[in-house]
């Protein structure tokens, strides 16, 4: 199951975390900028093929292995990590549901010669933060075109992608959630910024609202349903991966909590620091949170049906991961806070925690856990199978 390319592709990631990434953390929050020196090294390493399967060229890694370039890139920086993220569940729709399309081939092989960039657009105005559903919908284009306008509210570095994936209706007359994922070209269409992005946190990911207008061959409409899509992959990707990001700060806010219990014992040789038995405490905290994301990648890996992704179980145990992730995250960074104390709440220290705490607030806000909750809620009324 394991890619050849994994242990290149894992040391490049670390590598672009420490010397890329992380330099430019400060500058990429404080400028609210997306983190274009990370992106630029994502590509030249080829990281942003990882997804695309060995048939296309790519390095066809697992769901388990893409979460960890993506633990090891919010090491350094949570925004750049997003990015990687976001582009990666991306290029898992496409890959895993492009049938056989001759369009879609063709993207997969582009996208690994040329390293392009994914973004996605599912949020849209009117809609409240709930992706199975559209007001937008596929109208006739010209010859056997399509034209699509759309409001999305928020859209992270749409302005500066190579295409994006956008949900929309089927056709005029589809109901909400009859949805298709339209593969949107730069080229194909104009893309007006509504509003500023100047939020507490994930600064770097620029994410305002933005009106789309595209007019592309429906060639360019993934085949397969997006309700399939966002239960077999969008879901399952988006869950894993955000989790395993949210746990690279969880992981570096403990790095630098670490350190400075270090540093004090250091101070008094010969006697363990009284915070050095919090460290402890956080450090079971962020363990399981490690065992939480990874398990869960392990089981999408070593299922081989994945129309079993529809079942309710598997829904369930998507949405426990990312619910709980989204609230580990801020709480782990509170308990490392506590430890470091006034160095860590000053802008200005290596043991600095406030971009942490800002980026890991957005976690339970990027698709509402509320949201995520309610629906969970409806599920167990009639989920009776605990065995899967
Ligand atoms: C950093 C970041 C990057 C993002 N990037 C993108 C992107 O690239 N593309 C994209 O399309 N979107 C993106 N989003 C948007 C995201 O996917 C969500 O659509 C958006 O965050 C939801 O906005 P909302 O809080 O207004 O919506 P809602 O989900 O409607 O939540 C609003 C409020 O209603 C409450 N609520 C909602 N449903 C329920 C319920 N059933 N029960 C109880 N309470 C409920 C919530 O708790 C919340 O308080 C991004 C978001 C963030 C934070």
């Amino acid at each position: 199951m394991s890619s050849p390319q994994f242990p290149r592709l894992l040391q490049e990631a670390r590598r672009i975390a420490k010397d890329v990434a992380a330099p430019a953390a400060e500058a990429v929050d404080r400028d609210a900028r997306v983190p274009h020196e990370a992106v630029a090294a994502l590509r030249e390493g080829r990281l942003l093929s990882a997804a695309v399967p060995a048939a296309f060229g790519g390095a066809g890694l697992s769901l388990l292995e893409l979460g960890k370039l993506c633990h090891a890139l919010a090491q350094g920086c949570a925004s750049s990590a997003m990015v990687l993220a976001m582009h990666t569940i991306q290029v898992g729709c496409v890959a895993r549901h492009a049938g056989g399309s001759a369009f879609f081939a063709d993207v997969l092989r582009t996208l690994v010669a040329e390293q392009a960039l994914l973004a996605s657009m599912t949020s849209e105005a009117g809609t409240f933060g709930d992706t199975r559903r559209s007001i937008c919908a596929i109208e006739p284009g010209d010859a056997d075109g399509f034209k699509l306008g759309k409001d999305a509210t928020t859209g992270s570095y749409n302005a500066q992608a190579d295409a994006i994936l956008v949900t929309a209706r089927r056709d005029a007359a589809a109901a909400p959630g009859d949805q298709v994922l339209a593969y949107v070209k730069r080229g194909d269409a104009t893309l007006a910024q509504v509003g500023s992005w100047d939020t507490l946190g994930m600064r770097g990911t620029c994410s305002p609202g933005f009106r789309l207008d595209a007019a592309a061959p429906r060639a360019q409409i993934l085949p397969a349903a997006f309700a399939d899509i966002s239960a077999q992959t969008m879901v399952p990707y988006s869950h894993v991966l955000w989790a395993a990001l949210w746990a690279g700060i969880a992981a570096d806010a403990h790095a630098r909590a670490a350190s400075f219990v270090r540093g004090q014992a250091r101070k008094s040789p010969g006697t363990t620091p009284p915070t050095a038995l919090r460290l402890a405490e956080l450090s079971v905290r962020l363990q399981a949170m490690k065992h939480h994301w990874q398990q869960v990648a392990h089981e999408f890996d070593a299922l081989s049906d994945i129309e079993q992704l529809g079942r309710i179980g598997w829904s369930l145990k998507f949405n426990a991961l990312k619910t709980d992730a989204a609230e580990r995250a801020p709480e782990i960074v509170h308990g490392a806070l506590q430890i470091v104390g006034i160095l860590g709440y000053r802008n200005d220290t290596p043991f600095s925690l406030g971009r942490h705490y800002r980026d890991a607030l957005s976690a339970a806000l990027m698709v509402s856990n509320d949201r995520i909750a309610a629906q969970s809620a409806n599920l167990l009324l009639v989920f009776k199978d605990d065995q899967e």
